[in-house]
């Protein structure tokens, strides 16, 4: 009997983890300059949490959701986003509080969990990366927040990327909107799909954003939400677009993105790869605006802004644009000991290495020096230290350079005590 993981889902493995880490060592590194902390919420919620922050006529929400009753006859949900988790948690730990900065500006990243038909760039545990900013109606936050989007991608390598934006307005936009849409799409309603056919009353927004082949032919000459913006509504559009403009970013703008989560106000926007082998799914990062959610939640009225990148599709973007991904596990020293009478000593000065600072590593197999040599040359080792019974007897250590073949020896006490010396002493006659 042998087990395989659950449907789509994925075993990170090494050769592929060190990917992952670039991406999220480039994100923290980034959203710190931009003065984003980080928030680390549980895997599990409340299924209320979820369900009245996206929807419950969501695709999310009504058929996507790992959610279950506990042993206590809880209903909770797997996180299938990270919003709501962390307005949750925004507003539970009261961070609107006079000894937080405004806006509040965070993020997070981890796994997400929807129950969808697995493709390519599309699993049911995926993994995020998101940020969000609480507090400014400011479209200054839209667009800084954005350019942080791009700006990550740019750092990543990335460049064959296209920023859409819209407008979904406030309140009264959305209501007169919703009125013109039901009008245009009534007269069609039967032949909508079934889904769409349901949520013509209930949601009407939801329609736009149907993935059937045939409710999009009707989608696409649907009235634009743009012609509905109210003054306000239209104000800070204008507002967004002029400054995406000042600062020299390319924008295209689509009327009829609506994005699948209920709580959008305002700025909406994703990025999407033109990277050649994409498909379907190319959509890297999406946000915008939800100016009620925290109110939504129970919190005090707050505006927000964010966005979520999935990470799966980052590294098929980065795949299909060939971006060479610095190695980050370079090896500054490997020790191979010859003779089991070296086995304490190699461990010591393995150990000692370590110490110092630099990485190393040593043979664990009792293997021939030669297929020593072979792991050392395989982890790209910079300096290799060879340690055989007679070098233990008079207490010294070769130490082979690599990249010149050159070698010198050095007394044990040297490596323990000044390893540093050495290191350098060894490289610079390298650069000589
Ligand atoms: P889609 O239209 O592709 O289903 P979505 O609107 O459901 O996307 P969001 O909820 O806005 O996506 O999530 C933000 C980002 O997270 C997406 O742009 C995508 O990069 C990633 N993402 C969403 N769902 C998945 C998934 N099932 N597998 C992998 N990545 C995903
Ligand atoms: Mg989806």
């Amino acid at each position: 009997m042998s087990y395989q993981r659950p449907k789509g889902t994925n075993d990170i493995l090494p050769g592929e983890s060190e990917k992952w880490q670039f991406v999220e060592e480039t994100a923290r590194l980034l959203f710190r300059d931009y003065q984003f902390n980080e928030i680390r919420t549980p895997i599990f919620e409340h299924y209320e949490v979820i369900a009245r922050s996206v929807g419950d006529t969501t695709d999310i929400v009504s058929k996507e959701m790992y959610d279950f009753y506990d042993k206590g006859d809880r209903h909770v949900t797997l996180r299938p986003e990270g919003t709501a988790p962390i307005v949750r948690s925004y507003i539970e730990n009261k961070l609107f509080g006079p000894e937080f900065t405004k806006p509040f500006k965070t993020f997070y990243m981890g796994p997400m969990f929807r129950y969808e038909r697995p493709q390519k760039g599309r699993l049911r545990q995926f993994h995020q990366i998101g940020v969000e900013a609480f507090g400014s109606q400011n479209p200054a936050t839209d667009v800084e927040t954005m350019a942080m989007a791009l700006d990550f991608f740019k750092q990543l390598g990335i460049q064959k990327i296209r920023l859409v934006i819209n407008s979904l307005g406030d309140q009264e936009t959305r209501q007169n909107y919703r009125q013109a849409l039901i009008d245009y799409l009534a007269p069609h309603a039967e032949e909508l799909s079934e889904d769409s056919k349901r949520r013509l009353h209930e949601n009407p927004l939801r329609v736009l954003d149907s993935k059937d082949k045939k409710d999009k032919q009707f989608v696409a000459d649907a009235p634009s939400i743009l012609d509905y913006l109210s003054e306000e509504a239209s104000r800070h559009f204008e507002e967004v677009k002029a400054m995406l403009t000042a600062l020299d970013i390319p924008f295209e703008v689509d009327s009829n993105m609506v994005r699948g989560l209920d709580y959008y106000t305002h700025t909406i926007f994703e990025i999407m790869s033109d990277a050649p082998g994409m498909g379907a799914q190319s959509t890297i990062c999406a946000g915008g605006r939800y100016d009620h959610l925290v109110e939504e939640l129970g919190g005090p009225e707050t505006p927000g802004f964010g966005f979520a990148i999935g990470i799966e599709r980052v590294l098929i973007t980065l795949e299909a644009e060939e971006v060479v991904i610095p190695a980050l596990n370079e090896l500054d020293a490997y020790v191979v000991g010859l003779g089991e009478a070296t086995n304490i000593e190699t461990l010591k000065v393995v150990q000692a290495i370590r110490n110092f600072g630099f990485s190393a590593d040593r043979d664990f197999m009792n293997r021939k020096a030669k297929a020593q040599f072979k792991t050392a040359d395989k982890a790209n080792a910079k300096l290799v230290l060879t340690l055989g019974e007679d070098e233990l007897k008079q207490g010294i250590i070769n130490i082979k350079v690599m990249a010149t073949r050159e070698e010198k020896s050095f007394t044990l006490e040297e490596i323990y005590q000044q390893f540093d010396e050495v290191y350098d002493e060894m490289l610079t006659e390298l650069l000589d």
